[in-house]
């Protein structure tokens, strides 16, 4: 406690208001239960969007986080450190990458790609070679760089001049790709799936155009896997079960479990673009980052508990599509692993919110995906009773929600 006495009102008060955050205010987490300031209890399937992928509180996690907090959390990138060496070891051992920068967050993550990828481009190929490709209703961060090549224009609408060499293209449209993608084109970047943009996957044969393409004109394929990445997908990389290996993965959000890291990997060849000097950053890579990192990687990559995504995610799914049956609900569900969306359909177009609201009240965290689509992310090692508990919330607030829209018709 300190000399504040702070509420939700608090928040009106004293931020910036770029957020707009739920009534109640989680003060404690523990696997896949969060306590609000007035003791109520809540299951989340939220995962702070596909962040906390070990729950709250993991005992690993907090074991890891007190040691290296008693040993070493800073020294500057003028040092290196035990800790994120061995992070880009076991990041090198368990993908196709043998490179790693690390950033703070998903948006530096991809900065540095892109950055890496024009820089590439200009070595390789001269100062035309600066289109960079990405699609519609993307997410890639909210840096000018990032929020440009991002596929949502009302987040980047407001801020120009925005950086030139950004062409847009219609997600899973692989003529408009192969029409597009050229000479000129340094690199495409895309999400395997698009996770703010409504959870959609990637088609395998896209992302094989895609490939394709890139190496037809020497352009580097990117993967956001800022939000797929880290086990969510039931692999440890979502690439990893499309049949497709990038140039650049970018991941963050699970990474650190909640502690804020950032990484790019790519190669040697295309990493020895970046010289001494021509990026950096103060906290990438401290030591206390790393050492969560590289234990949240060495618990996820375990295959039982990738098994354990992938059951899970069945059980969802199974779940999803009574509850969606019984009332009628769903357009479709899709994704894959714990990245679920349920898309509503016509008649409650728009109102994903109300449903968020409602299973807050129920006891449940919940997030959209756009106005239209309940988005699931909770924990991959959610135990059974707390899903259970958690669905029976969900199904209790759907009932409110659809029963009260059934009324308002009736009346
Ligand atoms: C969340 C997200 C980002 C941005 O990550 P930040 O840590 O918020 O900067 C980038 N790309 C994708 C696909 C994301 O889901």
């Amino acid at each position: 406690m300190n000399e504040f006495a702070v509420n939700r009102q608090t928040f009106d008060d004293v931020m910036v208001p770029v957020f707009s955050p739920a009534p109640f205010v989680p003060v404690r987490g523990r696997g896949s239960r969060v306590w609000d300031a007035d003791g109520r209890e809540y299951i989340d399937f939220t995962g702070g969007i596909a962040v906390t992928a070990l729950g709250h509180a993991h005992p690993e996690l907090v074991r890891v986080l007190r040691e290296q907090g008693e040993t070493l959390w800073h020294v500057s990138n003028a040092y290196t450190n035990e800790p994120v060496l061995r992070l880009a070891k076991r990041l090198e051992a368990l993908t196709f990458a043998d490179r790693a920068f690390f950033a703070n967050s998903g948006a530096e993550a991809n900065e540095a790609a892109l950055k890496l990828a024009r820089r590439a481009a200009l070595e390789r190929h001269g100062t035309d070679k600066i289109e960079i490709v990405s699609f519609a209703q993307s997410f890639h961060g909210r840096t000018l760089f990032t929020v440009s090549v991002g596929g949502q224009p009302k987040y980047a609408e407001g801020f120009g001049p925005v950086p030139a060499g950004i062409v847009h293209l219609p997600y899973n449209d692989i003529d408009a790709a192969r029409r597009t993608i050229g000479p000129k084109t340094c690199a495409v970047i895309v999400e395997p799936i698009q996770g703010e943009g409504g959870v959609i996957p990637a088609d395998p044969a896209f992302l094989r155009a895609l490939r394709e393409a890139c190496d037809a004109h020497d352009a580097l394929l990117i993967f956001d896997e800022v939000q797929t990445g880290v086990g969510r997908t039931g692999h440890l990389y979502a690439y990893m079960d499309t049949g497709v290996t990038p140039d650049i993965l970018t991941s963050a959000k699970a990474l650190g479990n909640g502690f804020p890291i950032g990484a790019m990997l790519t190669t040697s060849d295309i990493a020895a673009h970046f010289k001494v000097g021509v990026h950096g950053t103060t906290y990438g890579g401290n030591p206390l980052g790393a050492a969560i990192a590289d234990k949240v990687i060495e618990l996820i990559s375990a295959p039982a508990l990738l098994d354990g995504v992938k059951r899970r995610s069945a059980t969802l799914c199974a779940r999803l599509e009574s509850i969606g049956q019984r009332f009628g609900l769903f357009k479709e569900i899709r994704g894959k692993g714990l990245l679920i969306g349920a898309e509503l359909i016509t008649g409650f177009e728009g109102r994903a919110k109300d449903f968020v609201n409602a299973a807050a009240k129920a006891g449940l965290m919940l997030l959209i995906a756009g106005p239209n689509v309940l988005r699931f992310a909770p924990s991959l090692v959610i135990d059974d009773a707390e899903f259970e508990e958690g669905l029976a919330r969900l199904e209790k607030a759907i009932e409110e929600v659809v029963t009260a829209a059934a009324g308002a018709q009736a009346r």
